[in-house]
């Protein structure tokens, strides 16, 4: 059995691994070098022949992405998105702060190919150190002539930008980021068209993750088939996976796409903590819904999550809830956050994210009826039965962990709603009368 020596994790326990000298002294910058000297349709078809697939969340190939750019256009825009919002998801924030240069090159090599001009890199606002650090390097890059006019002597310019975000997860999805770019509130925009036709100020955009583009340089230096050699028989190459939550060990690690969520937190998480055992664990940010104890062998990977019961792979942050959690701890905080996050525009979403969280809180409470939770799916389903009642995809991720836990776990929410009756309140005879 092959060993996997990681890549995009290499430099992360290497002194100084985030300064340019370090960087290029363990050859950095060779890659954009080659890629640089290429034409850069040749650029997108390795990176369509080596089948990555977006690590924002919905895996759309990225060689695929760059092809839906106008042949006619006259100017390309690049935003990548830093946002990273999706909760114990922070796997960008690593990449960003532990070896900005391994993604300057992403980016370098990307606008390239795509014939960016500007690229914005578009960073979640919490991420203050990595935006400082984002920052050196963008100097650091620029004096060094590996950003800004006539790359090595090759004809290619490119400017770099670093923007903050307000603290929205909302500006996390493309077009609410794109919106939230050119200085508007985050609120998404209806698509198509997409960002590739139509992006920020409106001119074709390619918006990429921060690991999509870490990825890239790699690519280029080994080979759509070194990638394609890493993973499962259909989800390929290295992939950065986060474990919070009730474990003993909270990391972000590089491995192959395909462990197993029980190899993940039992090998790299040490296990559940405080010698407990598993209830389930959310496979990949909390529109994932979670997977019960029973399903923790499932493969983490862009196949096997898409079965009845799971949604997918998402941010790949796996988050523990070990024994002693109530699944309705688990549904209030999901419910109370995407009510909180929901940018109201569409009324699915802005009042059923609202009335769940509603419903929910007073289960919790202990004002639950046996019957709300037939509404809680009613609800849930409302928000996202047909294709298009709302603008962006939030909607579907708030009511997924809903539909998700009822499937899983009503016994659990029944029980509770059984033995968990506040007192009745006490009747003054005023209010009789
Ligand atoms: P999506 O499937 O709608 O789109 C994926 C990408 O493909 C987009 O860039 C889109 O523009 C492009 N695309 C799709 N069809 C296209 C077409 N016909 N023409 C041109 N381009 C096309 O998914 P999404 O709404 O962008 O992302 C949803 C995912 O985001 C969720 O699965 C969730 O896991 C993830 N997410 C991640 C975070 C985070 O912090 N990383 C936060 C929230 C959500
Ligand atoms: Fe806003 Fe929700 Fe509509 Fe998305 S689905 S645009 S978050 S209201």
């Amino acid at each position: 059995m092959s060993t996997f020596e990681p890549v995009l994790s290499r430099n992360w326990n290497v002194a100084d691994g985030h300064t340019l000298k370090v960087y290029e002294s363990r050859g950095g910058y060779q890659a954009a070098r080659k890629a640089l000297a290429m034409d850069p349709d040749a650029v997108v078809n390795l990176v369509k022949d080596s089948e990555l697939r977006g690590r924002g969340g919905a895996g759309f190939p990225c060689g695929l992405k760059w092809t839906f750019l106008p042949k006619d256009r006259k100017e390309t825009l690049m935003c990548v998105n830093g946002d990273e919002s999706e909760p114990a998801t922070f796997n960008n924030r690593y990449l960003i702060e532990k070896d900005p240069h391994q993604f300057l090159e992403g980016i370098l090599i990307s606008c390239f190919a795509t014939r960016a001009s500007t690229a914005y890199v578009y960073l979640r606002y919490e991420y203050i150190n990595g935006y400082r650090i984002m920052e050196k390097a963008i100097a650091e890059a620029r004096a060094a002539g590996h950003i800004g006019k006539n790359i090595y002597g090759l004809g290619f310019d490119l400017d770099v930008w670093c923007h903050r975000g307000a603290g929205a997860y909302i500006c996390g999805e493309e077009t609410g980021l794109i919106e939230s770019l050119e200085g508007k509130r985050g609120w998404p925009r209806i698509k198509p068209p997409f960002p590739a036709i139509e992006g920020a100020f409106r001119k074709p955009t390619v918006v990429n993750n921060v690991e999509t583009l870490c990825c890239v340089p790699h690519i280029v230096e080994r080979g759509a088939s070194w990638f394609k050699s890493i993973g499962t028989p259909k989800s390929y190459g290295p992939k950065l996976y986060t474990i919070s939550g009730h474990v003993n060990k909270q990391v972000c690690v590089e491995l192959p796409l395909g462990i197993t969520c029980r190899a993940l937190i039992e090998e790299h998480g040490g296990g559940v903590w405080k010698g407990r055992k598993a209830k389930a664990a959310v496979p990949g940010g909390i529109s994932m819904g979670l997977l019960s104890a029973e399903e923790l062998d499932t493969p983490l990977d862009f196949e096997s999550l898409r079965k009845p019961g799971c949604l997918g792979l998402g941010t790949a942050a796996v988050t523990v809830l070990d024994d002693q959690t109530r699944i309705i701890d688990y549904l209030y905080n999901t419910a109370r956050f995407f009510a909180h996050e929901s940018c109201g525009q569409c009324t699915p979403c802005r009042e059923g994210c609202n009335w769940l969280n509603r419903t929910i809180r007073r289960i919790r409470d202990g004002g639950g009826r046996l019957e709300d939770l037939d509404i809680m799916l009613r609800q849930a389903n409302n928000m996202g039965i047909m294709p298009g009642t709302t603008i962006c995809g939030l909607a579907d991720g708030a009511a997924w962990p809903i539909k998700n836990a009822l499937a899983k776990f009503r016994g659990e929410l029944e029980d509770f709603i059984r033995t968990n009756q506040r007192p009745a309140r006490a009747v003054t005879p005023l209010q009789e009368a």
